[in-house]
């Protein structure tokens, strides 16, 4: 009976009341590793009861003791960053280095996270009238939930919870039941760390589940990271329940290649950012724009070696730049998706649907796929493909590039490789993308910075982490106050104004 991934509430693990289940796979072997838990409404309400009786003790803590929490997880986070990233690669699949990637990025929210009694100052004013005072201050929200996708199980729940927990709220999880467990060990190492109980919990489930957090009257907020139609689908129900969202969507990042472009240094960049963690990562490059035929020529005659020569294998493997995908089905979709490129007539150089692996058969491998002459109405252009598969388009001119990217339907991240100093200045100025690179290929912002995407990449107004995630996570008071100074104005009938 393969071992069952459970809740996390009140400090402990929560076994439910529901029976239903979702297998949990090893996607190198193909072989079920476990199933997880699908909440019931029931088990997420007691999961909120939970928090909501712990929110007033953990509001009233001071920011310095809950910076100290966190900082004590920080130090657990390093210590313990390749069991963690053990347990990453078994359910997602990615190379272990990348996992382990994954978890710096994430522990870098954590140190910015510490930081909380200096992010959490708030502003005074003296004398905003005669013996009058103004001071305004970020209060937290009380109980918020976080909705996570399979590709980053833990740096994304990251991105949400040290903020979330250093501004004072108390948190529930919800992770993708694709690769549950990574988010059972934060919850465990948080309470080591001393975080009390019900301060941070984890429902594991599906739709579900995450209705039943959307229609929760004791939320207040909801982080979502995920595709696009269900990003859409939960800042739409969350504004119907009135709770503050945050939804980022998918992607289609583009990458352009200027005649002028250090173009070696274009096509490291570019082999990284479109088959690192086999395209699953919602800032890689899956579209690559060339500027001008000769450097169209140029770039395919030098990624058609590199992307053949890609190391695919499981993630446990030191010597793989790429792992296998994370579901059967996915690969199925990824793999329909090079079926369609072909069928629509874009020319396909590397073909990674001949991969096989010796002693992997039943894994969800496929090989790095490469497409050229790609053109803005195909399937494979519009559409986020979400594996390793990069399409070159080519286009006459810079503003020819920039339209196209201008024009798609999202807006997460964008790069230009170029030497020209004005090309690149209009680049970040024009450009209809949240996140912008000179010359790097993913333009990650850091944890002291905030995250996201614009237009169909992006719902709600406050990116995550960074000073975008201090204020989602707390909500301003202004207080004005006067003390009986012996002014007796009397009682007065007109609008207050500084006459
Ligand atoms: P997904 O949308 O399928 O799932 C995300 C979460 O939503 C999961 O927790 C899942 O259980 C839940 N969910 C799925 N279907 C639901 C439904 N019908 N109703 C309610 N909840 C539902 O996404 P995924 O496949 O896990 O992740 C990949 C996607 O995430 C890609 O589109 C990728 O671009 C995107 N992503 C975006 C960012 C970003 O920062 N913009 C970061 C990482 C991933």
């Amino acid at each position: 009976m393969p071992k069952v991934i459970s809740h996390f509430v009140g400090g402990a693990e929560f076994t439910g009341t529901s029976d239903r289940f979702a297998p949990v796979f090893n996607p190198a072997t193909g072989a079920q590793s476990g199933r997880v838990a699908l909440a019931s409404r029931s088990d997420v309400r007691t999961a909120v009861e939970t928090a909501v009786a712990a929110a007033p003790m953990w509001m009233r803590t001071t920011p310095l003791r809950r910076a100290r929490i966190l900082n004590a997880f920080l130090r657990i986070l390093e210590q313990r960053t390749d069991e963690l990233a053990a347990v990453i690669t078994a359910e997602h699949g990615k190379v272990l280095s990348d996992a382990k990637g994954e978890i710096q990025r994430g522990m870098e929210v954590v140190e910015f996270a510490v930081g909380a009694p200096q992010l959490l100052k708030g502003e005074i004013t003296e004398n905003v009238g005669t013996g009058v005072d103004s001071h305004a201050l970020r209060q937290p929200l009380g109980v918020v939930a976080g909705i996570t996708p399979f590709n980053f199980p833990a740096m994304v729940p990251m991105w949400m919870f040290p903020v979330a927990l250093a501004c004072g709220n108390c948190f529930i999880l919800k992770p993708s039941e694709r690769d549950p467990s990574a988010s059972l060990l934060l919850a465990k190492w948080l309470k080591e760390a001393g975080l009390p109980d019900g301060v941070f919990n984890v429902v594991q489930g599906d739709k579900e589940a995450v209705d039943a957090l959307l229609n929760d009257p004791d939320i207040q907020a909801i982080s979502f990271v995920g595709s696009t139609p269900i990003a859409r689908y939960i800042y739409e129900t969350a504004a119907k329940t009135g709770k503050r969202c945050q939804a980022l969507g998918g992607a289609k990042n583009h990458l352009i290649v200027m005649p002028d472009a250090d173009l070696d240094q274009a096509v490291d960049a570019i082999m990284g950012a479109a088959y690192g963690s086999a395209g699953e990562r919602c800032m890689a490059v899956s579209v690559a724009v060339s500027v001008g035929e000769k450097t169209a020529d140029a770039l395919i005659a030098r990624l058609e070696p590199k992307v053949r020569a890609l190391k695919v294998g499981p993630g446990t493997d030191p010597e793989a730049e790429m792992g296998p995908l994370v579901t059967k089905q996915h690969l199925e979709k990824v793999r329909a998706y090079v079926d369609a490129g072909e069928a629509e007539g874009a020319k396909l150089v590397v073909d990674g649907r001949q991969l096989k692996l010796q002693g992997y058969e039943d894994g969800y491998f496929i090989g790095g796929t490469l497409f050229d002459r790609v053109t803005t109405d195909m399937k494979i252009y519009k559409e986020e493909i979400f594996g390793p598969v990069l399409s070159v388009v080519r286009a006459d001119s810079y503003a020819t590039a920039a339209k196209w990217i201008n024009e798609h339907e999202f807006g997460n991240g964008t790069a230009i490789f170029t030497r020209d100093g004005d090309a690149a200045r209009e680049f970040a100025q024009e450009i209809q993308i949240g996140m912008v690179g000179i010359n790097v290929p993913i333009p990650v912002p850091m944890a002291f910075h905030s995250f996201g995407g614009w237009k169909a990449s992006l719902f709600g107004d406050h990116h995550m982490h960074g000073p975008e995630g201090v204020r989602f996570y707390t909500r301003l008071k202004t207080i004005t106050s006067r003390w009986p100074t012996g002014i007796r104005a009397g009682a007065e009938f007109v609008m207050p104004t500084m006459k």
